[in-house]
């Protein structure tokens, strides 16, 4: 496995970024390459994503980096937790063949001044309580895009709203890459993997399990014939009391996003929700399938 930067180089040598363009240029177009970007703190919702990109593609690219770009000075950048030497385990056990540890100085040199937007995508749901975050998000993908030209990319579902901006900031720029969207992956008692849940206290971890408790039970209203959105949504805040405190939760068209009344029953939906757990930011949804 190659990680880059190289350890124990000093940093007088090629730039990181030059050694990934070196790097790429070395792989003969015949072969596919599969691009798993995270912010580290690896667990089993990321290795998903490694095992698929393993299945799919001849050599898989992981890249470990907290953005610095999609938080704002009050959220958890200097807390969101950091597990290199872990991380660098699992890339190993799961046969990852290359890994990039992206360092800020060199993704981001002064004088910086891109921005990358989707305001339509970015501005609702997690982006009116972090209005920043999208731009972000979009910005460090692009530019990782750019710099691996991957065949395929792979992303989960957990973070359906970043999914449907990836998808359509591909489309509109017509990006050479396909992405592949990864189901989620949970606790056995429904929590939604996420880095973010080693920070919570033994009794915010109890209380977290009211997202997928609340869109477990929507989703079976669903199954038995419930098409009124606000039902639904109904439905779901039953479960909710003071323990934690709701951002949003809402049932959406998939691929736009809008609000829904009515869901059409060969469309389907997705309910999307995020809330504050004793300190600590989760978001969790579900895809209503069509029937
Ligand atoms: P993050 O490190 O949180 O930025 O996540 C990196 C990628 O892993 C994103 O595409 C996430 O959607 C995906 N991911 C995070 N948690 C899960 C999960 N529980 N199940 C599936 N994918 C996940």
């Amino acid at each position: 496995m190659k990680i880059l930067p190289e350890p124990n180089r000093s940093a007088s040598q090629t730039s990181t970024v030059v050694q990934l363009r070196n790097w790429r240029r070395g792989i003969s177009a015949d072969k596919v390459i599969g691009l798993v970007p995270t912010m580290g703190a690896l667990h089993e919702g990321h290795r998903s994503l490694i095992r698929r990109a393993r299945e799919q593609c001849d050599l898989v690219a992981l890249t470990i980096f907290v953005n610095p770009t999609q938080f704002a000075p009050d959220e958890d950048f200097s807390t969101y937790p950091r597990t290199h030497e872990q991380d660098l385990e699992i890339a190993r056990a799961e046969n990852v063949d290359l890994v990039y540890l992206a360092n800020t100085e060199e993704l981001y040199p002064a004088g910086f001044a891109t921005l990358i937007d989707l305001p339509a995508l970015s501005q609702r749901l997690c982006g009116i309580s972090r209005p920043h975050f999208f731009a972000g998000v979009s910005l460090i993908v692009l530019k990782l895009f750019h710099l691996f030209e991957p065949d395929k990319t792979y992303f989960g579902e957990k973070d359906y709203q970043q999914l449907v901006i990836i998808e359509q900031m591909t489309r509109d720029l017509d990006l050479d890459v396909e992405i592949v969207r990864c189901p989620i992956v949970r606790e056995p008692d429904g929590l939604a993997l996420s880095s973010r849940n080693v920070n919570l206290s033994a009794a915010a971890r109890e209380d977290a399990q009211v997202l997928s408790r609340s869109l477990f039970l929507a989703r079976q209203r669903w199954q038995a014939g419930e098409v009124i959105a606000t039902h639904l949504r109904e439905e779901a805040l039953r479960s909710y009391g003071t323990e934690v405190d709701l951002d949003y939760l809402e049932v959406l068209d998939r691929d736009s996003l809008e609000p829904l009344v009515y869901i059409q029953p060969e469309r389907g939906a997705v309910i999307c929700v995020a809330a504050n757990v004793g300190g600590v930011r989760l978001i969790d949804n579900i895809v209503l399938e069509p029937h």
